[in-house]
């Protein structure tokens, strides 16, 4: 079979199945398969298929019909100028994220020699990402699942990172010092009536420890908040996704543990994602 058809035929499926990125689903899976970029696919329509080849697309496309995220068909997902690997044990990087890693490149612009830490690392998207860019930066990350150390530990190396970063399955209460210049934190924050509110495929495929934060979404939010007073620096700064209506609640909960809001910044689809404070 042709790449053309195959194309086509996997649309259709995606497509019968209510899924809307079909097109570029198709292509980005089929790359895949046969281990080129989508720019080969797209220059190479009449190039024929073998059989293994179409039968391992076709499995995918079966998943993908069933609502499993492309990132974990693939193993894949691009953040800001890299690629990680994840599995269903991680939060998929999402693109509104971005926000956090660009915000600190911002205010630490002419800082050197940081020590930050990232509560709940997952696949460690945000804190490598920003040791990519500042090279003289030390990180700490701590997560309650094993999985995600490990498959942050693989990204860390991955990327040339993981002298600089050091990585604990824990919960951040085993914490103690105070020494931290930055913490940053995209803390689980849905909450239970949303749940089942969300896309198909986050319920059924992302992991709810990464999601769920709580009857009002803002249990973990309130943790972060509590224990990263402790352990930031006077003048520290800690930098927060939220949900999109979490400003107000959580404005009061920093004012509560002594931080200054700098600021609250919005994502490109308009909502409240992300607040910046200051320990007092
Ligand atoms: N932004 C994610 C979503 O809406 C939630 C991430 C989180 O809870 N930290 O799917």
């Amino acid at each position: 079979m042709k790449i053309e058809i195959a194309i086509k035929k996997a649309c259709q499926e995606l497509k019968k199945n209510k899924i809307t990125s079909a097109l570029l689903d198709s292509e980005i899976l089929l790359s895949k398969v046969i281990n080129k970029d989508r720019k080969f696919i797209l220059l190479n329509f009449d190039r024929k298929l073998n059989q293994k080849d179409q039968d391992i697309f076709k499995n995918l496309i079966l998943e993908r019909s069933k609502g499993k995220p492309v990132a974990y068909l693939t193993g894949l997902k691009s953040f800001w100028n890299y690629n990680f690997k994840v599995n269903e044990k991680v939060l998929i990087p999402r693109p509104e994220t971005e926000i956090i890693v660009e915000q600190v490149l911002k205010i630490y612009k002419n800082k050197d020699n940081l020590n930050f830490l990232e509560i709940g690392v997952g696949s460690g998207c945000i804190s490598l990402s920003i040791l990519k860019e500042k090279k003289s930066f030390l990180a700490t990350g701590v997560d309650l699942s094993k999985d995600c150390i490990k498959i942050c530990r693989y990204n860390a190396n991955k990327l040339g990172v993981s002298n600089r970063i050091k990585l604990l399955k824990s919960d951040v209460d085993n914490l103690i010092f105070r020494k931290y210049d930055l913490i940053i934190a995209n803390p689980p924050y849905i909450k239970k009536l949303d749940l089942s509110k969300l896309d198909r495929d986050v319920k059924n495929y992302e992991p709810k420890l990464a999601l769920y934060g709580g009857l009002e979404g803002l249990s973990v939010i309130r943790k972060v908040i509590k224990k990263s007073s402790e352990l930031i620096k006077k003048c520290g700064k800690l930098v927060l996704e939220i949900g999109y209506d979490q400003r107000e609640p959580v404005k009061k909960m920093l004012n509560e543990n002594n931080f200054y809001v700098n600021e609250s910044l919005k994502d490109l689809a308009k909502n409240d994602r992300c607040i910046i404070s200051t320990k007092k």
